[in-house]
This record gives C-alpha cells, sequence and structure tokens, in this order.
C-alpha cells in the first residue's frame, strides 16, 4: 500500500499513485503541484534577465566609453535621448565613464610631462 507524501493520505488499489519529483502523491496532489509548477516556472526565467537588463548598464559601452571618452560622450547623448529608463542610465553611465577617462587622461599627461 503506498501513501502519498505530500498529504500522507494512503492512496487505496483502485486509485492511481502518481509520482512528483521522485515522490509518491495521490490524483489530487499531483495536480495541486503540477499547477504550482506551472504557475511559477514561466515567470521566474523571464523575470531575471529583464531584472538584470535593467538593473545593470551595458558594460562594453561603459568600457569603450571609459577607453575612448569622446565615442562615451557620444554614445551617453544618444543614449540619454532614449525614452526607456535602462537606455537613460546607460547613457548616464557612459557620460560619467567618460569623465573619468578624460580625467584619468589629463593626470596620466600630467604625470608623463612633469
Ligand atoms: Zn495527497
Amino acid at each position: 500500500m503506498e501513501k502519498c507524501s505530500n498529504c500522507g493520505r494512503v492512496i487505496g488499489k483502485l486509485e492511481q499513485a502518481f509520482i512528483f519529483c521522485e515522490n509518491v502523491v495521490c490524483g489530487e496532489c499531483d495536480l495541486r503541484l503540477r499547477k504550482q509548477i506551472k504557475a511559477s516556472i514561466p515567470t521566474a526565467p523571464s523575470y531575471s534577465p529583464s531584472r538584470l537588463k535593467t538593473d545593470s548598464p551595458d558594460t562594453a559601452l561603459i568600457i569603450i566609453s571609459f577607453l575612448i571618452p569622446l565615442a562615451g560622450i557620444i554614445i551617453g547623448a544618444i543614449y540619454c535621448s532614449k525614452p526607456k529608463q535602462a537606455d537613460k542610465k546607460t547613457g548616464e553611465s557612459c557620460l560619467i565613464w567618460a569623465v573619468i577617462g578624460i580625467v584619468s587622461c589629463i593626470l596620466f599627461c600630467a604625470l608623463l610631462f612633469n
């Protein structure tokens, strides 16, 4: 005789036992658990990548901004004029890193010619 590992109910001989995540469960629990999984799976993968995109500005663009400040200012200006909040953030980061790039370039030149 088998027992449902979810609700603890004894699964009768005439009843069909289901396997859920390698556990024996009754029909009701199987249905309920599958519904839960279905409800949680589609939201999770689509949620994390979109979060990543909005939270972290484009790293490649920031590196370019730092190495080539002029390009960074242009990229920053373009992105800042975009309507999307994420793009604006990327633009701001590009402008900031472009300024850091210019400042470090000036410092480097000052050190070189001293
Ligand atoms: Zn059950």
